[in-house]
């Protein structure tokens, strides 16, 4: 059985749980959910739950990171990765011109996109009989190897579904429009920089951002818990990944700024993917290591480790 019910939790879980506190608050947990479950639809818990982990998680701190670097770039340079280039004006004494507003507003518009894209998916699937809505929305709770298990599968989907939509959208001339749109919007940047996660041509933002992230969950249901927990951990990736910062508290999430920063500096010919397991067996990461031994050996500030010459880590 996928998941457990509370009598199971207490008879099972509970008592090897040697703290008090700890049983209490799991306690807590459950009949908070329960009265959740019992007095929303299954969507609204699903929206409401995708909205509240994306504004924490995403848009808040995006938001706050992109109206810092605006505000005060002399101080914001000194944390970034890519120097000035990681500034969203490219220039620590440049004024924000109506191209960065139009970076954030786009930004802004396609995160709301994806939520009205879910919604969109969703109600079909729950309006189908034949169908199964995507989220599993119920009392029961899933066990913590089922919720690993699915996170471990749905990061893998994510990362390997961008490589082939984006070698198909290369490869394939019905693709080639939006190709295209994804070169000139996307590829006008110099470096990542707050927000810039969901900056891209809104059909190849859904192609590209959307489609990889939610086709795991609709395949393999995933539980709102798990969905949560996924949604949190994909909305962290994309706040740090993309702010620029080289002070980012996780190696794992280190080598992905640096992948991105590689992709968009080598004009999208390099690293599709954002944990580089594809691109490791296609050797779509050359370019970066190429880029990396060369700037190791001329000494232009990175010290292959990702972290800028000089600076702490
Ligand atoms: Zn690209």
């Amino acid at each position: 059985m996928d998941f457990i019910t509370i009598p199971f939790l207490s008879v099972f879980v509970l008592p090897t749980l040697s703290s008090y506190s700890t049983r209490i608050n799991l306690i807590f947990f459950y009949m908070t959910w329960t009265t959740l479950v019992l007095a929303h639809t299954a969507l609204r818990v699903e929206l409401f739950g995708t909205l509240a982990a994306r504004l924490v998680f995403y848009l808040v701190p995006s938001l706050l990171f992109f109206l810092f670097d605006i505000a005060a770039p002399s101080t914001a340079v000194v944390f970034k990765g890519q120097g000035e280039a990681g500034l969203p004006t490219g220039n620590k004494r440049g004024k924000p011109t109506s191209k960065e507003v139009k970076v954030a507003g786009w930004a802004l518009i396609n995160f709301a996109l994806g939520i009205a894209a879910q919604t969109a998916t969703e109600t079909f699937l729950i309006k189908i009989p034949m169908l199964k809505p995507a989220v599993h929305v119920t009392m029961s709770v899933p066990m913590p190897w089922d919720i690993t298990k699915h996170l471990l599968w749905g990061f893998f989907v994510r990362e390997h579904t961008p490589s082939t939509a984006t070698s198909c959208t290369l490869e394939c001339p019905i693709f080639a429009l939006i190709s295209t749109a994804h070169r000139a919007w996307h590829h006008s940047l110099r470096a990542p920089f707050p927000l810039t996660a969901h900056y891209d041509h809104p059909l190849a933002y859904l192609i590209g951002v959307f489609i990889p992230m939610y086709i795991p969950v609709m395949f393999l249901r995933f539980h709102m818990i798990t969905f949560l927990v996924y949604t949190v951990l994909v909305s962290i990736e994309e706040t740090s990944v993309f702010s620029g910062y080289y002070v980012i508290p996780s190696f794992l999430l280190r080598g992905i700024a640096r992948r991105m920063e590689h992709h968009l500096s080598f004009g999208g010919k390099t690293y599709f993917g954002r944990w580089g397991f594809l691109d490791l067996i296609t050797g779509t990461g050359g370019y970066a290591d190429d880029d990396e031994r060369g700037a190791r050996s001329a000494g232009d500030g990175w010290d292959g480790r990702g972290s800028p010459k000089g600076r702490k880590k």
